[in-house]
C-alpha cells in the first residue's frame, strides 16, 4: 500500500515534470529578433511551441522551466526558404533526373533526408513549388501531424505547365492551354490540397537556360484570378523578361528567378509588392555539380555562369528600385542544406545583413500570410528559433555557412544540436 502510495507521488511527479518541461528558458549571448531588435543576455521564454516573451539580462525564469544555455551563440527566427523542391531526392549513385521512377510514398520516405538537411540549415519553413503524386502534400501533412521531422511546408502540389515535351523526364506537372483549361488545372491543383498555385512562365531550369514565355499574359491572368478567387497564392516562373513582364502585370504574388527584367516590369513590382526569388545561387550550385553530379553537354557552365550574371544585375536593379526580395534556394537533390547561401548573393547585391535576413524571415513569412507568427522571435510567434556562431549582423555567413548552425528549434522543439558536436555536417 505505502509503495503503491510511493508510486503514485513518483508518478505525478514524473508527469507533472514533463508538463513543466513544456516551458523552456533559453539563453543567447545575443538575440537578433526579426523585428529589428537586438538582445544582448537575452533570455526567450517558450510556453509549448509559442514564444511566451523575450527579456535580457538577468530576466526571472518561470521555477520549473528547462533552461537551455545558449550563451555562447546568436539567436535569430527561425528561417524561411521560399522556392525548394523538397522530393527532388538523389540516392549519390545515379544522375539526378535519370532515375527510375519511384513510388511515391517511397519518394516521400527517402525525401526526409532533404527535410533533415534544410533543418541543419536552420530553415524552419519552406514553400515548395512543384512535386509530382501530391508527395509534397503527404510531407506537409507527416510533418504539421508530428509524425514526420522537417520544415513547415506551404506547397503547390503540381506546378501547372503548357503542353510541351520535356527531355530528360523530369517531374512535372499538369498541362494546360488555353483560358479555360488553365482555370481547370488552377482548380484541380487546389481542391488536391495546395497552399499555392505554380505556374511555369517560361521555359528553363537546370541546364535549359532558354527564356520562351510560355503562357500569355491572358492565361497568367486567368490563372492568378482563379487563383485568387479560391483566397490562394500564384508564384511565376519566368526564366525571361517577357513572361516576368506578363507575369507580374498579371498579378502574381511572387517572380521566381526572373533575369533581364526591364524598368517598367521592376516598378510595377513594386507598385504592386510583387516578391522576387531570384534564386540566384541555385546556378552556381548547377555550376558545381555539372560534371561530377549532373553530366551537362560541354559548354553548360559557360552559360550558366553568364546566366547569373545577368540574374545577378536583375536582382541588384530591383533591390535598388525597393522591390520585396525574398530568399529562395530552389533546393533540388544534393542542394539541399546549402539553403542559405542564397544570403551571400543578396549581400552582394547591396543588401546589409540585416537586410538580407529578413529576405529569409520577416518578408517571406508576410509573403506567406503568416507575418504575426513566423519570421520573428517574438511573444506570441511560433518557438522556431536558430543558434549560431558569430554575429550575423556583422557577417552573414554566421547563417549563409550551414556549419555555423548549431541548434535549432522548431514549434517549441529542438530538431537539431549540434552545441556539443563539431558542428560538421557530411
Ligand atoms: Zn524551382
Amino acid at each position: 500500500m505505502r509503495i503503491a502510495r510511493l508510486l503514485a507521488v513518483f508518478f505525478f511527479l514524473a508527469t507533472s515534470s514533463t508538463l513543466l518541461a513544456a516551458t523552456k528558458a533559453i539563453k543567447f549571448g545575443k538575440l537578433v529578433d526579426g523585428t529589428g531588435r537586438v538582445f544582448t543576455n537575452a533570455v526567450v521564454i517558450v510556453e509549448d511551441d509559442r514564444v511566451q516573451r523575450v527579456t535580457s539580462g538577468n530576466a526571472s525564469i518561470p521555477s520549473g522551466a528547462e533552461v537551455i544555455d545558449l550563451s555562447r551563440y546568436t539567436g535569430i527566427p527561425g528561417l524561411i526558404d521560399a522556392h525548394t523542391h523538397m522530393t527532388y531526392y538523389w540516392d549519390g549513385i545515379t544522375t539526378p533526373r535519370t532515375e527510375l521512377p519511384r513510388h511515391p510514398a517511397v519518394t516521400v520516405v527517402l525525401a526526409q533526408e532533404n527535410a533533415r538537411k534544410a533543418l541543419e540549415a536552420g530553415v524552419t519553413t519552406i514553400r515548395n513549388l512543384n512535386a509530382v503524386d501530391g508527395t509534397d502534400l503527404a510531407m506537409r501533412d507527416l510533418i504539421n501531424m508530428g509524425k514526420m521531422i522537417g520544415p513547415r511546408m506551404f506547397v503547390s502540389g503540381l506546378g501547372v505547365r503548357i503542353t510541351r515535351s520535356t527531355a530528360p523526364p523530369v517531374p512535372i506537372g499538369i498541362m494546360a492551354d488555353g483560358v479555360d483549361a488553365v482555370i481547370h488545372a488552377v482548380r484541380q491543383v487546389i481542391a488536391s490540397g495546395a497552399d499555392w498555385v505554380k505556374m511555369y512562365g517560361s521555359t528553363g531550369g537546370f541546364d535549359d537556360l532558354t527564356q520562351f514565355q510560355t503562357f500569355t499574359f491572358e492565361e497568367m491572368k486567368a490563372a492568378v484570378d482563379a487563383t485568387h478567387a479560391l483566397g490562394k497564392k500564384i508564384a511565376i516562373h519566368s526564366y525571361g523578361p517577357s513572361g516576368a513582364r506578363d507575369a507580374v502585370r498579371a498579378g502574381a504574388d511572387s517572380l521566381e528567378h526572373a533575369t533581364d527584367m526591364d524598368d517598367q516590369t521592376i516598378a510595377e513590382m513594386v507598385k504592386r509588392k510583387t516578391y522576387y526569388a531570384p534564386t540566384i545561387d541555385h546556378n552556381q550550385y548547377y555550376v558545381e555539380n555539372a560534371d561530377n553530379v549532373y553530366r551537362f553537354p560541354p559548354g553548360t557552365k559557360e552559360r550558366l555562369l553568364g546566366y547569373i550574371q545577368r540574374n545577378f544585375e536583375t536582382a541588384k536593379k530591383a533591390f535598388q528600385a525597393g522591390v520585396h526580395i525574398i530568399v529562395g534556394s530552389d533546393a533540388v537533390y544534393n542542394g539541399w542544406g546549402l539553403n542559405m547561401r542564397e544570403l551571400d548573393w543578396l549581400v552582394k547585391i547591396g543588401m546589409t545583413p540585416a537586410q538580407a535576413l529578413k529576405a529569409a524571415t520577416t518578408e517571406p513569412a508576410a509573403m506567406l500570410g503568416m507575418e504575426k507568427s513566423l519570421g520573428a522571435v517574438a511573444p506570441g510567434f511560433y518557438a522556431d528559433i536558430v543558434a549560431v556562431e558569430g554575429d550575423p549582423l556583422a557577417n552573414i555567413s554566421a547563417v549563409s555557412n550551414r556549419d555555423n548552425v548549431r541548434w535549432v528549434m522548431k514549434a517549441g522543439l529542438v530538431v537539431v544540436d549540434k552545441t556539443k558536436g563539431t558542428g560538421k555536417t557530411n
